[in-house]
């Protein structure tokens, strides 16, 4: 039986990734790139696999997230992170890379790997068949809409406006304390109260801390978002603002002293484990220094870890855990996978784990067997098991972590020795499952 092309739509890194593991398990591919016929505002070469800003896939050590993340990838034959290793650069602790290099040697490979057809052209409409979408957070517009209408309007956002999230356990419970407002549902936030002169001392480091500039085009669709202020900004438009807003203190006793107190910072959970806390309210353009140091002056939140810093950009990312299995297939059309930033992960590494992972599951559903998911306590696992299964309601962008792995069965104090063991737990299951299903 002739098998049909599967279609790839998008040559960035989970587009390129997705293409090399279907062709590399003996199925034809054609991969659309859009450029140079039409460029997004953040590619400028018509190069495969463009890194559109930084040369860093992040920390190198497999006792990092992003590292873990690079093991796995290798582990599991990626082509992205083959050719970053061959072209690496030197970076200090992290697997950086010279992109010109980089980008260039993944085209050649890709155009010439036999069962691979690369299309230069923009497509407009979600096509038939067994289709992966990667298309990033630039989707092309006609191509955003139509996604829209597909998964229905409320399921695509065009711009990400994420508070920073912190590793629960490094929240201290001394301070932080549980309660919803006027007890209303469960004690489902943790709050970390402020006496005046707490919030006055934040408030002032607020509003002159450092900030990042915004692109024109992310200053542009910025305008759209007035609902969604950064802190910093609402901190600005007067001394009371923030209290009158996300960090109003009404309803709200602390029980150490029984009493109102000034200010409050609330913790939202993000994951089914309870290890994630979203702060509510604080998306931010703040440098990603400054988020830490003004951040830590929170009563409760000095030694928070952050899994991720508040960023506000143009984002284009569906829904996942509305719309996406973790094996990467939409829930109403199984034969349409997507991955890369446009499910919702965040970074080089985790859109190229997402095109490994579709790509393997296209070519499977190619050859007529099904689809797998990889182990929960993989980096890899862990990230398609959280895009899937997080809240709906308030669905953020999720990079690595060691926050989204579920818990080691010994409490393990020091940080690098509990990572070590991650790492280790996460490695052999990954290779048992390679053994299973590979
Ligand atoms: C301005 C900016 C800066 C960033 N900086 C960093 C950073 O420093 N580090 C980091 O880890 N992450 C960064 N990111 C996030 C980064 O985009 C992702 O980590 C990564 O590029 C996502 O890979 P992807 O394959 O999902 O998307 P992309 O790499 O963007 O690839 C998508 C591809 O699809 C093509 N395409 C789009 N629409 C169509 C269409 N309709 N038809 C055909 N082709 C189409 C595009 O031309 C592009 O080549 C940044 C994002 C932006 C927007």
């Amino acid at each position: 039986m002739e098998i049909q092309p599967v279609q790839v739509i998008g040559g960035g890194l989970a587009g390129t990734e997705a293409a090399w593991q279907i062709a590399q398990h003996g199925v034809p591919v054609i991969l659309y790139e859009m450029r140079p016929q039409r460029f997004s505002p953040a590619h400028h070469t018509e190069q495969l696999a463009e890194l559109v800003c930084s040369n860093s896939f992040g920390a190198a050590a497999s006792d990092r997230a992003a590292g873990l993340l690079h093991e796995e990838l290798r582990q599991l034959g990626s082509i992205i992170i083959a050719k970053a290793d061959e072209h690496a650069v030197p970076a200090g602790a992290a697997l950086a890379v010279d992109r010109g290099q980089f980008s260039q040697d993944l085209t050649q490979t890709l155009a010439r790997h036999p069962l691979i057809e690369l299309r230069r052209q923009e497509i407009r409409a979600i096509p038939e068949g067994i289709v992966v979408l990667a298309t990033g957070p630039l989707t092309s517009p006609d191509l955003a809409e139509n996604l829209r209408r597909f998964t229905g309007m409320e399921y695509l956002s065009f711009f990400d406006a994420a508070s920073p999230i912190v590793i629960g356990e490094t929240i201290n419970r001394e301070i932080a304390f549980f309660a919803s407002r006027y007890d209303k549902g469960e004690g489902a936030y943790l709050n970390c109260p402020m006496n005046k002169q707490q919030y006055l001392q934040f408030w002032q480091a607020l509003c002159t801390a450092e900030q990042t500039e915004l692109k024109d085009f992310e200053r542009e669709t910025a305008k759209f978002f007035e609902a969604c202020l950064p802190i910093e900004e609402l901190a600005r438009r007067g001394e009371d603002t923030m209290r009158y807003g996300p960090l109003k203190p009404v309803g709200l006793s602390d029980p150490r002293t029984n009493e109102r107190p000034y200010a409050v910072v609330q913790l939202r959970q993000e994951d089914k484990a309870g290890q994630l806390w979203n702060m509510v309210g604080f998306q931010t353009n703040l440098r990603w220094g400054e988020q830490k140091r003004v951040f830590q002056m929170i009563p409760g939140l000095e030694n928070a870890e952050f899994v991720r810093l508040g960023v506000m950009h143009r984002n284009t990312f569906l829904n996942a855990p509305q719309l996406i299995l973790p094996t990467l297939q939409f829930k109403n059309r199984p034969t349409l996978l997507a991955a890369g930033q446009l499910i919702g992960t965040e970074g080089y590494t985790a859109a190229t784990a997402g095109g490994l992972l579709a790509g393997i599951n296209a070519a499977r559903l190619a050859l007529g067997k099904e689809p797998l998911t990889l182990p929960p306590t993989t980096m890899m696992g862990a990230l398609f098991e959280f895009i899937s299964s997080a809240s709906p309601k308030h669905f953020q962008p999720m990079p690595p972590n060691f926050g989204i792995l579920p818990p080691l069965q010994e409490k393990i104090k020091n940080k690098q020795q509990r990572y070590g063991y991650y790492r280790d737990r996460a490695l052999t299951d990954l290779k048992s499952w390679k053994i299973k299903h590979l």
